[in-house]
């Protein structure tokens, strides 16, 4: 994944984002094993998706998060790509052993 710096992308309140094979990340944040390790699992999660239909998939379900939880970082968490990035962000060896749509058995937590 190539890392890429930027003044005022990603915008505020957040600090880093994947497109495919480019980690976006705010000048000046950290960018640590954990942080590359999960917004990697992202990328995996775009490709298997072949793109567009993650990033419509990632916005319905943060609305249906948010309508669940009535609150916008909950509704964030959950939605069931998060779930995966967030519970596996810790793992570097996830990477390797992780199955084709993983995410799928985050739906339902
Ligand atoms: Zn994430």
């Amino acid at each position: 994944m190539k890392i890429v710096k930027c003044s005022w992308f990603p915008p505020k309140g957040y600090s880093a984002i994947t497109l495919i094979w480019w980690l976006i990340v705010k000048e000046g944040y950290n960018v640590s094993e954990r942080l590359i390790t999960h917004e990697t699992i992202h990328s995996k999660q775009q490709k298997e998706m072949l793109i567009l239909p993650f990033f419509i998939w990632y916005g319905l379900e943060f609305l249906v998060r948010l309508i669940q939880y009535r609150n916008w970082h909950t509704a964030y968490r959950n939605i069931s790509f998060e779930r995966e990035a967030y519970a596996n962000e810790g793992n570097k060896e996830y990477l390797s052993k992780r199955k084709l749509f993983s995410w799928i058995h985050y739906i339902k937590k």
